[in-house]
């Protein structure tokens, strides 16, 4: 193979798709990219090693030397000193083609909200690629090269854009993979999970990038697991369908009937169903977005103009310098996000809002540890046909739950180039069990 049909695929696709905010133009110049080593080896497409996987790499994930903008134009020109935990532990076994595109910070469900280019759906050029991680998403569907890549979630961005282009999705377990170099958007819901073309690509990804990092304080310590073993498997699992859910309201037909579809396939092949209830499905709106915005506008507090990203002429008081640089360069959605997270842990309504989502936050994990005692997997759905405001409420709706609580997850397409995911989340580190069942799913759907 010659490495530079991997950056001319890169090339073509971003002009149609705008997968991209940068494409890695120095690629070939990697080191381990050669098949020959040695002091004199020049780098060129020619010798490229096959063994080197090239992944694409979502653009809040800093990649030294490697413009890394989080979607923002306030982080246009920032390039950062180091990599991420994630880049360095690829290093050697897999190629960065590039960053994709983004919401500004991971800021919606559409990749709509962007600084830069708005990427296209792969099925459906007229269509959403789905978001945060959409950039990522769609290039994993169509390129050749490439099968498989980073993304993030933070309330459902690795899930939703897999289903809308019809890939696979892990979110990990809150914690499972290091967010060390990770422009955050709200600490204590990020987590760095991959996609795949197939469940395989996207565990063998996961094995690299998953374990503990003492740079960050929230990663847990753990034995390494190797999550291949889990795929081939056909053991029986017991799954939980959460009616409030799973009743149609606000779901379009053809994703009703395509989600039962695939819980009968499960059913014939031996695994056992229940409909169970979840009593707290209507707060899990308002708590994942009073949490998230509250921990993004600190988070935001850094781009003053000064130490990160865009500056300009120093002139006025600090607030009129800091309130000019952040007014030029923050997206809409970002503003409004920093208005209402602010409001929402300011002295005087920090109880009733932040504090109190905080408490929910944890009713909502008792809950889900309470019924995943008694099931292995719970599948949910989502799409991106038609639609309408509900409908894109609902798509929030039924990824933030197991967000908020940081449980791991899988979203894996449910037929081969249809944009419908079907969705299965397990209890805390039982990535064991999404594996076994996404991988046994995609082989009988
Ligand atoms: N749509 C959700 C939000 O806007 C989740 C996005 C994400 O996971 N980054 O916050």
């Amino acid at each position: 193979m010659d490495a530079k049909n991997i950056l001319n695929e890169a090339r073509s696709l971003n002009k149609r798709y705008n997968f991209f905010i940068t494409i890695n133009e120095s690629f070939l110049e990697e080191p381990f990219l050669k098949k020959a080593s040695g002091k004199n080896a020049k780098p060129s497409g020619k010798n490229y090693n096959e063994k080197v996987k090239l992944i694409s790499v979502k653009d809040n994930i800093c990649t030294k030397g490697l413009r890394t903008t989080a979607g923002s134009k306030i982080l246009d020109n920032y390039v950062p000193v180091f990599d991420a935990t994630v880049i360095e532990k690829i290093k050697g076994k897999y190629g960065v083609v590039g960053k994709t595109a983004m919401d500004e910070f991971g800021f919606g469900s559409f990749s709509t909200n962007c600084a830069f280019n708005v990427p296209k759906n792969p099925l459906d050029e007229t269509r959403t690629c789905g978001g945060s991680s959409g950039g990522g998403a769609g290039y994993t569907y169509l390129s050749k090269y490439s099968d498989s890549s980073i993304g993030e979630s933070t309330g459902g961005s690795i899930s939703c854009p897999a289903a809308f282009c019809s890939v696979v999705g892990i979110t990990p377990t809150y914690g499972l993979v290091s967010r060390y170099g990770l422009i955050d958007y709200a600490n204590s819901l990020d987590k760095i999970g991959t996609f795949g073309k197939t469940v395989k690509d996207a565990v063998k990804l996961l094995n690299h990038i998953a374990g503990y990092d003492k740079k960050d304080s929230t990663s847990i310590k753990k034995t390494k697991e190797d999550y291949e073993k889990y795929l081939g498997k056909n053991s029986k699992l017991k799954i939980g369908i959460i009616k409030e859910f799973s009743n149609g309201e606000g779901i379009s037909k053809e994703v009703e009937k395509e989600f039962w579809n695939g819980v009968k396939k499960l059913e014939n092949e031996g695994m056992n169903y229940d409909e169970i209830s979840f009593s707290l499905t209507d707060v899990f709106i308002p708590t994942y977005y009073i949490i998230a915005m509250s921990e993004a506008s600190t988070n935001l507090a850094k781009y003053s103009g000064i130490r990160y990203g865009a500056s300009d002429e120093l002139k006025g008081t600090f607030n009129e310098y800091f309130s000019h640089v952040r007014s030029n360069n923050f997206g809409k959605e970002a503003k409004r996000r920093i208005l209402l997270g602010t409001f929402m842990r300011m002295a005087g309504y920090r109880n009733a809002f932040y504090i109190k989502a905080l408490k929910i936050r944890s009713l909502i994990i008792n809950e889900y540890k309470k019924l995943l005692k008694n099931y292995d997997v719970f599948p949910k759905f989502s799409e991106i046909e038609k639609l309408s405001p509900v409908e894109a409420y609902m798509s929030d709706l039924l990824t933030v739950g197991p967000n908020l609580a940081g449980l791991p997850m899988i979203s894996v397409p449910v037929k081969k180039d249809r944009p419908i995911g079907m969705h299965f989340i397990a209890d805390h580190l039982q990535e064991n069990k999404i594996i076994q069942i996404g991988d046994f799913y995609e082989r009988i759907r």
